[in-house]
């Protein structure tokens, strides 16, 4: 048995986050049928071992006296914004990093679930309030898994994921994979891919990844504006990227996915709001199939930006819409909790 202790130190955090597959080489499960046993409890929340009232006591003692925590995480508050129903959920991560997760309603009775593929951020995007965080490090696949856990005993029918919470999901691209994995296995929340979302700040690297390996969920492209210049100010190291790459790998993704690609447009006024940016956005978009989702910008009281008056981004979006492209406009849920776009930045308990 010693393997086993050897890879819980190497590769295991928790057990949350693997796949029956992966379970069987963590735990001495014999049988394919007991890992999926095991992976259901988990995903399902299961306090203890002695809760999965399916699995023989006798199994049930040794995978306990594996020592093996099933959870690296846990909810240290909640916080719900009357306004809209979103909740805020805190977690704390066993080495004392905190991150934030958000269940969103919509009007029509939807929740979706978004989810940090980081603790903070290093892409430094000037208007999100996680970027003054920096960097603490990458999720495993076990923080990202657990927090959908977390919301889905809170609200067993959220019924989609995107990936819009702290962190840049492309720069900790296997961990996010692994956790796609786990949630559209069967035995957890057999989970369409189409209903999740990674939105990028633009890593055409991580966006051709997910054009030829998959997995296919959709694509959010942080686009912000299309003024190559503009953008590298707002955006320092998404802004490095050419304009041109990243557009040829959402071009790959299409080609392979054929799905539709949202543009996120976070509208700050006074700075990208001019008729060059139509322009610009308008021959970015050409020749993909894209869904602008026009955002107006959420306050942040320390960040030197102004939000735009509401008429004025109804008008901008029907500029967007004369230059034919579809537009949604999408304003800030969980905005009264700071549980919005770039309004989560966390403080670290230790
Ligand atoms: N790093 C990823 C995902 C996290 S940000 C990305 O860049 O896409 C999720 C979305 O929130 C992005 O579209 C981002 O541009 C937007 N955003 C950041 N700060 C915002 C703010 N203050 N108001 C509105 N949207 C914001």
């Amino acid at each position: 048995m010693s393997h086993h202790s050897l890879r819980r130190s190497s590769t295991t955090d928790s057990l949350a986050g693997h796949t029956p597959d992966r379970l069987s080489r963590i735990l001495p499960l014999d049988t394919s049928y007991r890992s999926s046993q095991v992976f259901s409890w988990i995903h399902r929340g299961a306090a203890s071992f002695d809760e999965m009232t399916n699995i023989p006591k006798t199994l049930r003692t040794t995978l306990a006296g594996t020592g093996i925590p099933m959870y690296s995480s846990r909810v240290t508050g909640t916080q719900a914004d009357p306004q809209d129903g979103s909740v805020k959920f805190s977690l704390e991560l066993s080495d004392g990093a905190v991150i934030e997760s958000v269940l969103l309603s919509d009007g029509k009775g939807r929740k979706t679930a978004c989810l940090s593929s980081q603790a903070g951020c290093a892409m430094g995007c000037t208007f999100c309030r996680t970027a003054a965080m920096g960097l603490k490090r990458s999720l495993s696949p076990s923080e990202i898994a657990e927090q959908f856990m977390h919301i889905r005993k809170m609200a067993a029918d959220t019924s989609h994921i995107v990936f819009m919470g702290m962190g840049e999901p492309l720069a900790n691209l296997e961990s996010v994979k692994q956790a796609v994995e786990v949630f559209h296995h069967p035995e957890s929340y057999a989970m369409s891919h189409r209903r999740m979302t990674i939105s990028t700040c633009g890593i055409p690297s991580g966006i051709r990844s997910l054009a030829r390996e998959g997995p296919p969920v959709r694509l959010a492209l942080s686009l912000i504006t299309a003024r190559e210049p503009l953008r590298e100010s707002l955006m320092p190291a998404a802004g490095k990227f050419p304009l041109k790459e990243i557009k040829e790998a959402l071009a790959d993704h299409q080609a392979r996915h054929r799905q539709r690609i949202t543009l996120e447009y976070v509208l700050l006024k006074g700075i990208n709001d001019t008729p060059e940016d139509i322009k610009a956005l308008a021959r970015f978009a050409s020749g993909l199939q894209v869904l602008v989702n026009l955002i107006p910008w959420n306050p942040a009281a320390e960040l030197p930006f102004t939000e735009p008056a509401k008429n004025d981004t109804a008008a901008f979006a029907k500029r967007i819409m004369n230059a034919g492209l579809n537009c949604v406009t999408r304003y800030g849920k969980g905005r009264g909790i700071n549980g919005a776009c770039g309004q989560l930045a966390a403080q670290s308990a230790r």
